[in-house]
């Protein structure tokens, strides 16, 4: 049987998006999953989560050390790149059609890594 990690790696791979959302699991496009995969996502329910909790948690840690207190900010970065086109431009991954520059997990540790981080024209 597959383990979590494997599911969410084989689903990327595919262009399933799969996030957490409220202690749910969600995924995109909808009719992208067999029943068979279905039942393996309920079976590993609170596992996806966790592994999707850690990835996310391992994206901010990277993209926030990257990112300064105050003034320019560089294009924040999970893996090293380039990637190439159709990719996560900083991790590397598939994108599905919904994405264009980042994947969503990336793009939501780039807002919350910069979310502290002031402009200069903020300051007096
Ligand atoms: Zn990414």
């Amino acid at each position: 049987m597959i383990d979590a990690p494997e599911l969410a790696r084989s689903l990327r791979v595919r262009g399933v998006a799969l996030a957490a959302a409220g202690g749910a699991l969600r995924f995109f496009p909808a009719d992208a999953l067999s029943d068979a995969e279905r039942a393996d996502l309920a079976i590993h329910r609170d596992a996806l989560l966790a592994v999707l909790a850690e990835d996310q948690a391992r994206r901010e840690r990277t993209m926030r050390a990257q990112a300064p207190e105050e003034g320019p900010v560089p294009f924040l970065m999970v893996t090293e790149g380039p990637h190439p086109p159709g990719h996560c431009a900083s991790c590397g991954a598939a994108l599905v059609p919904s994405e264009r520059y980042r994947c969503g997990p990336c793009a939501w540790a780039a807002w919350t890594a910069l979310a502290g981080v002031t402009s200069a024209r903020d300051t007096p």
